[in-house]
């Protein structure tokens, strides 16, 4: 990471972080540990290089192999549905640029990532290394599998919509844990949040939302 891009971005890029983490709170984000640790991520490091200066308004932005970086908006409210409860042990699926991970790791003991396309596996892996997020492990493979040697989770989240949960996933989830997740075709999708309980689930919807598809199989570009 070259030092002036950092510098040179600085203060303003400070002063837009924290107009954008009150726009959030008065969209009714209201976790304090939620809020600190987006206001703490250089979202602008995340991004590419000729959109950082758009880094911090509240859109989603490309990110490559025609993927996105989620809305910061979407980013909280996942974050916060996910950590109603105190969770430790998290399992994201669509690593992307690793900004998700990078909130999380701020927030929770451990981060396991899995990314599809092998160049923003990599991508995000070295960001979040040079970065020091030391408690984010990333993986290149197939999300649909989970990362079952890690596993289980107390929570995971799934940043690309998937037609149907895939059933695996919840194997990986322990007793009292939270799965979060855009669920969906193109058209409509409904973010859920499914509660793993000592007798079944408990799902609820918490709003619409759009997502690039969760995909089988993984790219090795
Ligand atoms: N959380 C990301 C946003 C990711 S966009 C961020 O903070 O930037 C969704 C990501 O999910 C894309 O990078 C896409 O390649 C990935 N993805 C889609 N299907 C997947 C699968 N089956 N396994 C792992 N990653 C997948």
């Amino acid at each position: 990471m070259n030092d002036h891009r950092q510098t040179g971005i600085g203060m303003t890029s400070q002063r837009t972080r924290d107009r954008l983490i009150r726009r959030l709170a008065q969209n009714g984000i209201h976790n304090e540990q939620v809020l600190a640790a987006m206001a703490s991520v250089p979202r602008h490091l995340f991004v590419d290089e000729a959109f950082a200066h758009r880094a911090y308004e509240d859109t989603a932005l490309p990110i490559g192999s025609g993927q996105t970086i989620s809305q910061p908006y979407v980013v909280a409210l996942m974050t916060q549905t996910l950590l109603n409860e105190k969770r430790q042990r998290i399992l994201e699926l669509g690593t992307g640029s690793g900004y998700q991970a990078a909130v999380l790791s701020r927030i929770v003991t451990k981060v396991f990532s899995v990314e599809r396309y092998r160049s923003l596996h990599q991508r995000a892996d070295e960001l979040l290394r040079s970065l020091k997020y030391r408690n984010v492990r990333c993986l290149h493979a197939d999300g649909f599998g989970g990362w079952p040697e890690q596993g289980p989770f107390d929570g995971i989240i799934v940043t690309a919509a998937p037609p149907s949960l895939p059933e695996t996933l919840f194997d990986q989830l322990e007793v009292g844990g939270r799965l979060v997740a855009p669920v969906g075709g193109d058209e409509s999708q409904e973010l859920w949040a499914i509660d793993r309980t000592r007798t079944g689930y408990v799902e609820q919807v918490i709003e619409k939302v759009r997502f690039v598809p969760l995909l089988g199989g993984i790219v090795r570009g």
